[in-house]
């Protein structure tokens, strides 16, 4: 297991055939000699070794380390993180990270009523693309005409791109797969839209010193989330139980059920413990709640359901709210007027902690399951 040089035989003993792997496709982006390639055939999400160069287990190229550099689950990787982005590990009662909590919502209509709950992330990229912030942003829309709920990652570069691709999938969707066409047109600095998985990339990245890629990939805005599910949700449980074909769903939310609006204009309710079967392997061990190394994490929990909890962890998360108030785009409130969701958040991320394997780096269980 030790190794002066970590490369692609660590990475796959030590994350992707152990379980901690969440498919975030950082290694795949990283990676310099092209050998590293992605699936999701199955509900893989998984990234595999060519057959060049080496083989399933084991890489040639015995100097690189870039795909172990890139990796937001191998060894240290929270402390390294967390020292990279903020200048000190987290205290105890830090539970959901580094931060400040407050409620925010776009004040702009299509904005609003296109997002998933308050519709910031969608304000903010639509903000950072217009103001000269970032280039393009990777983020996630739905294949072809949205009839098959197929998650896919995406660029986008326009106001009409972004408010096309808000809401939220719960599938999984790689959307680090995007960096490569975004590179390819020739955008530089560029923003991504994810999950806890995908949010400590960019950071580990940089903590790393893993090249160009850690460069580009400037802004991080993180999404809160317990876990995604199989595609084959869709099959299995929502279309031979409930009845509910994908091609008529309109939109999904989870607010302690699995909520679904038809295009008939019908609504339907499954109850998550049913939903438990199909969870994506991925996220089993997962340990980040709330998207803990994010410039700013955004989360639809809580008592106002057309606002978005936001998080704010860096200058950079901080000056991009401030924007966004003084150009009059968004309305804020602070969290004291939810204790209910602070509360809340606090129990999610704790919960979410505990299932980092006692096997695995120990800083991610160090918070005491007492704690907040
Ligand atoms: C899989 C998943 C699980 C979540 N679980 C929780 C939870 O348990 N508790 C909670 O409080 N909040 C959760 N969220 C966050 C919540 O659903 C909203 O995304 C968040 O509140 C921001 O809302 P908004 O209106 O500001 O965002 P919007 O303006 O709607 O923007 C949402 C952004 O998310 C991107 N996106 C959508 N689906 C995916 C996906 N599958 N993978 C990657 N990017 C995606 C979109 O492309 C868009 O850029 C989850 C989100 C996802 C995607
Ligand atoms: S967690 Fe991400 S970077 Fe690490 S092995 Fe899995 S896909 Fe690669
Ligand atoms: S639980 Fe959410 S953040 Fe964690 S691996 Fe799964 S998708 Fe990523």
């Amino acid at each position: 297991m030790s190794s002066e040089k970590p490369n692609w035989a660590e990475l796959f003993s030590e994350v992707v055939t152990s379980g901690l792997c969440t498919g975030c496709a950082g290694c795949v982006i990283a990676c310099p000699h092209d050998v590293l390639s992605y699936t999701d055939l199955n509900g893989a999400y998984k990234p595999f070794h060519l057959d060049i160069d080496g083989d399933e287990s084991s890489c040639t190229h015995e100097t690189c380390t870039m795909c172990t550099r890139a990796c937001p689950r191998f060894r240290a990787w929270e402390p390294e993180v967390d020292s990279h982005r903020f200048g000190r590990t987290r205290t105890d009662d830090e539970l959901y990270g580094v931060g400040d909590v407050l409620l925010v919502r776009a004040r702009e209509s299509a904005t609003h009523d296109a997002g998933q709950d308050g519709g910031l992330v969608s304000a903010l990229l639509i903000y950072a693309l217009e103001n000269d912030v970032i280039d393009a942003a990777l983020v996630s829309g739905l294949e072809g005409d949205g009839s098959t709920w197929k998650a896919e990652p995406r660029v986008v570069r326009t106001r009409e791109e972004v408010l096309a691709t808000a809401g939220s999938r719960y599938t999984y969707s790689p959307n680090l797969m995007a960096y490569q066409q975004a590179v390819d047109a020739g955008y530089e600095r560029l923003a991504v839209v994810g999950m806890g998985c995908m949010a400590s990339t960019p950071g580990v990245m940089q903590a790393r010193k893993a090249g160009k890629v850690a460069r580009r990939l400037g802004l991080t805005i993180g999404l809160l989330c317990s876990k995604t599910f199989n595609d084959a949700i869709f099959d299995e449980l929502f279309e031979a139980k409930y009845g509910i074909a994908k091609a008529n769903i309109q939109k999904m939310n989870i607010k302690g059920v699995f909520q679904i609006w038809t295009k008939d204009g019908a609504y339907h309710e499954v109850p998550l413990k049913e939903a438990h079967a199909w969870t994506r392997e991925g996220c089993e061990h997962c340990p980040d709640f709330s998207a803990e190394h994010a410039d700013i994490s955004c989360g639809g929990i809580g008592t106002f359901a057309d606002w978005t909890l936001t998080i704010t962890r860096t200058d950079q998360g901080r000056s991009l709210i401030a924007a966004l108030i003084d150009a009059n785009l968004v309305d804020v409130k602070p969290i004291d007027e939810d204790p209910d969701a602070l509360a809340l958040l606090k129990k999610l991320a704790r919960l979410s902690r505990r299932r980092w394997p006692e096997s695995a780096d120990p800083s991610p269980r160090r918070i005491p399951v007492t704690a907040g």
